[in-house]
């Protein structure tokens, strides 16, 4: 036995810390729920960190996700398993995003990378759980990382599909704000303050061309119909009336929703 495993059955069974729990948490919203497994190597890089078995870090995000409504109405957060602390958590966190960012950024930062590297076996092996850059300054960092985490929550838990079209281009989805941040900064990280869409349907959401009701059904504006091209007719016009497809988890929040209606649609 090496002397990460002794470490590793050392820790087997421990009630996990605050701390611990808090990069579970971290974790679990930024990788899309059915890849919340021991072999994503996010999840290695997390046992790695704190010396757990990659099986207990799925097990904990699977637990997490007995949290979420929407996994819930579908049975699929089977497990029931959630302690306490993952429910005290659970409910200071997700009322306050921007501090699981800033305290997340800040345990990274103490941990020390363990001595035994893992290979690095794909790109996203390292941005999600990178420790904060020594360089930077501290306030940039924040608002940086506060961004990628958004972006990476909002797009992980539509599939990374437009919620429209269908759209499946990483690089073509925005993980568009319901209510833009410039207007209410304390909505700017919330998962629920956020829907993926394409370019297309995003700038056409953010100029009012379209709206989303509060039941979810696709509103779009009087003026586009005075287009004549075939193109808008079917990549815009056509969706009027449709619902859009919710996200397994962080279901857009319906009073942002009906603050978009009534103030950005044109109508
Ligand atoms: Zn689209």
């Amino acid at each position: 036995m090496d002397q990460l495993n002794k470490k590793v059955s050392q820790k087997y069974g421990s009630v996990w810390s605050r701390d611990e729990t808090i990069l579970a948490l971290y974790l679990y919203c930024q990788i899309p729920f059915a890849k919340t497994k021991q072999t994503n190597p996010s999840v290695n890089r997390l046992a790695h960190l704190i010396d757990r078995t990659p099986s207990a870090v799925a097990r904990k995000l699977g637990n997490l996700g007995a949290f979420d409504e929407r996994l819930a109405e579908k049975g699929i957060s089977g497990l029931k398993h959630h302690s306490k602390q993952d429910a005290l958590i659970w409910n200071e966190f997700s009322q306050n995003w921007e501090a699981l960012v800033d305290e997340s950024l800040s345990i990274l930062s103490k941990l020390e990378e363990p001595r035994s590297r893992l290979p690095e076996r794909d790109s996203s092996f390292d941005t999600i759980l990178k420790p904060p850059s020594r360089t930077e300054k501290p306030t940039i960092t924040l608002a940086r990382v506060g961004q990628d985490f958004f972006r990476r929550t909002v797009l992980a838990s539509h599939d990374f599909k437009c919620c429209i079209c269908g759209l499946d281009l990483a690089e073509l989805l925005i993980a568009s704000h319901i209510i833009p941040w410039s207007v209410r900064t304390e909505t700017r990280l919330d998962p629920c303050n956020g829907i993926a869409l394409c370019t297309l349907h995003d700038k056409s959401f953010d100029r009012g061309l379209l709206s989303i009701t509060p039941d979810y059904t696709i509103r779009i504006a009087g003026k586009v119909n005075s287009s004549r091209s075939d193109f808008v007719k079917q990549a815009i016009i056509e969706f009027e009336g449709f619902t859009i497809k919710l996200p397994s988890r962080f279901t857009p929040n319906i009073e942002f929703l009906a603050w978009h209606l009534e103030n950005v649609f044109l109508g």
